[in-house]
């Protein structure tokens, strides 16, 4: 029996707490914040004590091990404390990675892995595997180990989550992409999120699998400077590979081991070129767990997308209205822009996180017709594009800024939200922004 005290009571500290309490250690949770019903429910049904609106160092000093939620920054008093003590500090993803024997399919990127985990995980589902999802997404990692037996784990990833990863072992890796987010996390220091996102491979023998973007600088150059026994599989749009996967005539071509699989691009259901990566990573994978072609191309094909993620709301008097609220960085709406080939009315802004708008300034020259900055403070976007775009207004909610695209639009345009900053000014997450233009939207 280990004393443990589990940081955080979200979704990973939850399932970190029922899991260690399975496992028959003294459990002790701490949430500096109100710890909701639900979740006071699910520690009272299995014992579990528990204190909030204070971290009381005394009981968390006690224990023999910490899990630590993912968004509980490392800066703060009682971490320095605990690190102090010399009490080892893990993520809830390696925690419950030690008592799981399912192989475990990992993504991680700066953009792309709830779409990329989903589209693996539905490619497992549709080849008959027994699998599960988790990780940043659904039901915690800890708590389905703790509840169900899967063979497969599909583990979507976040920089957070692998700072606090150290003996898990990935059996086949993604990593989709490296642009700077989450700075203010890393002292704005791009290489230590560049280390973190590499924590993925950590661990990796001969016998699994790194699947990775040959496109993307960042993890090329970072790829030169490791030491990595894993098989390297790059997916290029740019370039052809020996194995892994890249684009050949309007074909996607994917080989792995003399198997070889062949896709026209325009099957794919998810669209856009960030979803031919996220397809290309998907399609590796597949091949590297024997899924047969047949199965991976009707999965490919049937994908519905995920909410919030360049979403179809719906099409009134010839004008598409796209749901991208999940967009939240430069790079993401980037790709949105840049899959959209009408004119647009872009929606923009909110909660900056350092944004600079230099390599989104070209496709808005030449596609954007009008800005609507939904955001508290729009100085920014206001400063850059001005000079840019005609037509650049501020609004303060989604009702108003539906309206006035609705306004300006013409037949053949693309109303799009796809804000390239977080969504705390005006609303409570991004769900609620893309809920809110949704409805807006349906009420036009
Ligand atoms: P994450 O889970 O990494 O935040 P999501 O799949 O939720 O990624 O997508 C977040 C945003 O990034 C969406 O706006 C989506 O359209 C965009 N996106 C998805 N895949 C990529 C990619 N490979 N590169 C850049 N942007 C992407």
């Amino acid at each position: 029996m280990q004393k443990t005290v589990i940081l955080g009571a979200g979704e990973s500290g939850i399932g970190a707490a029922v899991l260690s309490k399975k496992l028959g250690n003294d459990v002790f949770l701490s949430d500096i914040s109100n710890i909701s019903d639900e979740a006071k429910t699910i520690l009272d049904n299995h014992n579990i004590s528990y204190e909030e609106g204070q971290h009381t160092r005394e009981l968390i000093l006690d224990s023999q091990l910490v899990i630590k939620s993912p968004g509980i920054p490392d800066n703060i008093p009682i971490i320095d404390k605990i690190k102090e003590s010399n009490i080892p500090i893990i993520s809830e993803i390696e925690f419950a990675g030690k008592y799981d024997k399912a192989k475990k399919i990992c993504v991680t990127g700066s953009n792309g892995k709830t779409t990329t985990s989903s589209l693996i995980y539905f490619l497992l589902k549709n080849a008959g595997f027994n699998v599960g999802l988790a990780g940043n997404i659904g039901q915690s990692y800890a708590y389905q180990v703790a509840t169900c037996n899967y063979d497969y784990y599909v583990l979507e990833l976040s920089s957070f989550q692998l700072d606090g990863m150290y003996d898990f072992k990935a059996d086949i890796a993604v990593l989709l992409n490296i642009t700077p987010d989450h700075l203010d996390r890393y002292n704005n220091n791009f290489d230590d999120y560049i280390k973190a996102k590499f924590r993925i491979t950590q661990n990796m023998l001969q016998e699994d699998c790194f699947i990775f973007c040959a496109d993307d600088t960042v993890t090329i150059n970072q790829l030169s400077k490791v030491v990595m026994q894993a098989t390297k599989l790059p997916f290029s749009i740019n370039t052809e590979v020996s194995e892994g996967a890249y684009i050949r005539e309007n074909q996607m071509v994917v080989s792995y081991n003399n198997d070889s699989y062949q896709m026209e691009l325009s099957e794919l259901s998810l669209r856009g070129k960030h979803n031919i990566y996220n397809s290309m990573a998907a399609a590796i994978a597949g091949k590297i767990l024997k899924i047969d072609n047949h199965i991976l191309r009707e999965s490919l094909k049937s994908f519905r997308g995920i909410e919030h993620r360049l979403e179809k709301v719906l099409k009134i008097k010839d004008v598409i209205y796209i749901n991208d609220s999940k967009a939240t960085n430069v790079n993401s709406t980037w790709y949105a822009l840049e899959s959209i080939e009408t004119p647009i009315i872009w929606i923009a802004g909110g909660k900056d996180k350092g944004n600079d708008y230099t390599p989104v300034l070209e496709l808005v020259r030449n596609r954007v017709k009008a800005i609507i900055c939904l955001g508290l403070d729009n100085k920014k976007l206001l400063d850059t594009f001005s000079n840019t775009v005609d037509t650049i207004i501020e609004v303060k909610s989604a009702k108003e800024a539906v309206n006035n695209a609705y306004n300006i639009a013409k037949p053949g345009d693309t109303v799009l939200l796809s804000p390239a900053c977080a969504s705390f000014d005006l609303f409570k997450n991004y769900e609620d922004r893309g809920e809110q233009f949704k409805k807006a939207v349906k009420e036009l």
